[in-house]
């Protein structure tokens, strides 16, 4: 009934901007090394958090320490491919109901799935540069690196183009993503509450009257969503896909 109900308000919708959360992360199995069971273990392996590890600071003065970090705890985890729910949200892209989905999250996932429009608020693990010469890596660069990832051309380390702990975030991708909330009639939230940073950054410039939640915990925000599913995200997703059909 319900995915009924969401097809409807995407089918009617000119325009529908995504913001994908870490539940959709959760979903496909990859680590919370932020919070939980994972962050301990990474405390008790490294002798850091994940947080501080992940800092400006803590890349400027431990480079080494970072990419060993970096590459076992991040980019390994690459080796899990997207879960359903980001194939799903391809297919509804191509299908021409989703126009943008946005994200904090750094393992491209939504790319790998096949997304077209994504804006990586802080970056992705896909991105790696040459500060000083500009010269842009792959990922498997960085992966296959010992100690630190060297510029073959001006012997500068080259750096993962995320957001780390300590830095803003760029201006113009923000002002990018506003504008895509700005001019969405929908706002589709996947995966996280209206209190996430994710949210609290954009929601503001939303002028639309469909804010439509999908997650599976309840939170106290949800009130201010104007329809709410409590279900995962990909089961959802795939109900809607279903509703559509052919
Ligand atoms: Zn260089």
């Amino acid at each position: 009934m319900i995915a009924k109900t969401l097809l409807q308000i995407l089918q009617e919708s000119k325009y529908t901007t995504v913001l994908s959360g870490y539940a959709m992360l959760e979903e496909s199995g990859y680590p919370a090394i932020r919070d939980g069971e994972a962050s301990y273990d990474i405390e008790q392996k490294y002798g850091y958090s994940a947080e501080e590890m992940l800092s400006s600071s803590f890349y400027t003065a431990r480079t080494e320490q970072f990419f060993s970090f970096y590459r076992n705890e991040i980019l390994n985890a690459l080796d899990k491919p997207p879960g359903k729910g980001f194939y799903e949200m391809a297919e509804l892209e191509r299908r021409g109901l989703f126009n943008c989905i946005i994200t904090r999250r750094i393992f491209g996932l939504p790319e790998t799935a096949g997304c077209k429009n994504v804006i990586n608020l802080h970056g992705s693990v896909y991105v790696n540069y040459c500060p000083r010469c500009k010269k842009h890596y792959s990922v498997d660069y960085v992966r296959s690196s010992r100690r630190v990832p060297i510029c073959e051309d001006c012997s500068t380390v080259v750096r993962p183009g995320i957001c780390l702990f300590g830095e803003m975030v760029d201006n113009q991708v923000i002002t990018r993503a506003a504008e895509e909330v700005q001019k969405a009639d929908v706002l589709l939230v996947l995966g996280t509450n209206l209190r996430t940073q994710l949210c609290a950054r954009l929601v503001q410039y939303y002028e639309g009257q469909k804010l439509v939640l999908v997650k599976e915990e309840p939170h106290f925000s949800d009130r201010y969503a104007d329809v709410v599913v409590n279900e995962r995200v990909d089961d959802t997703l795939e109900k809607i896909i279903k509703e559509l059909g052919e």
